[in-house]
């Protein structure tokens, strides 16, 4: 499969980056995982705006999903040709009334789902065109999920945000591309619950024995080197930062 780095800032987006959002390419099918601040214009660097065939949604804070309000706009009021058929977008419990609030002038409640599929994401494994997909709860403020996409027994694995928590070492494990979080420095900041720093992120990767680390979601006021740092303390394997625009395959 391939994943391309859509945006990867953490908390906001940066000069340099939109915020979380990762495409994920096999057998012809697009799934995007998260849309968040300034992911869809990203977005169609990489494909066209109605290229996708599902969203699936780590967690309902805006630097994850807002960027579903515009992608609302552009398949509900689409000039040429109509509204466009509802595509699947898994997220947590009340992802339809988040969205449809966060956009707020939505001419009837029920037009989101004219053009989205809302599925409710339960921990789990699911099929989802030629991808298995499974979903863990990990330990962050709201309802968040980690996934890990399997196509020809290949294994992405991605953290969301997230504290340290044993369901991101089940989910990583052994996985060739672990797309993970270090929002956080070690040693400068601590929030249980929260978020990782570098050198979790590696020791998580190292318990699990993933192929390869890619550190992500770090915040515009921090320094990355630092984090990039602290994470090869701790996983002896090939680390590097998420670079908006860039491919891997997996
Ligand atoms: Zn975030
Ligand atoms: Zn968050």
């Amino acid at each position: 499969m391939k994943l391309t780095v859509v945006g990867c800032s953490g908390s906001f987006p940066s000069a340099d980056s939109a915020c979380s959002s990762y495409l994920v390419e096999a057998d012809g099918f697009r799934l995007l995982i998260d849309m968040g601040n300034g992911a869809l214009g990203e977005l169609q660097r990489h494909c066209g705006l109605y290229d996708l065939d599902a969203v699936l949604l780590s967690h309902l804070h805006a630097d994850h999903c807002i960027d579903m309000c515009g992608y609302f706009v552009a398949r509900y009021y689409r000039h040429d040709g109509g509204p466009l058929s509802a595509i699947p977008v898994y997220g947590p419990t009340g992802t339809e009334r988040r969205l449809g609030f966060a956009y707020g002038d939505v001419p009837d409640e029920k037009c989101m789902s004219e053009v989205f599929d809302f599925r409710t994401l339960r921990p789990g494994t699911f099929r989802l065109g030629p991808f298995g997909v499974t979903v863990e709860r990990v330990s962050h403020p709201v309802e968040a999920y980690a996934f890990r996409i399997g196509h020809a027994s290949r294994v992405l694995a991605y953290s969301g945000d997230t504290g340290p928590c044993e369901a991101l070492f089940r989910l990583a494990e052994g996985a060739d591309l672990f797309l993970c979080e270090a929002s956080f420095t070690y040693g400068k900041e601590s929030i249980p619950g929260l978020h990782l720093n570098g050198r979790e992120a590696g020791q998580v990767a190292t318990r699990a024995a993933a192929d390869r680390l890619v550190l992500t979601h770090i915040p515009p006021w921090t320094n990355p080197e630092v984090n990039l740092r602290d994470a090869r303390s701790t996983f002896a394997g090939p680390v590097e930062l998420a670079t908006a625009g860039v491919t891997y395959e997996v």
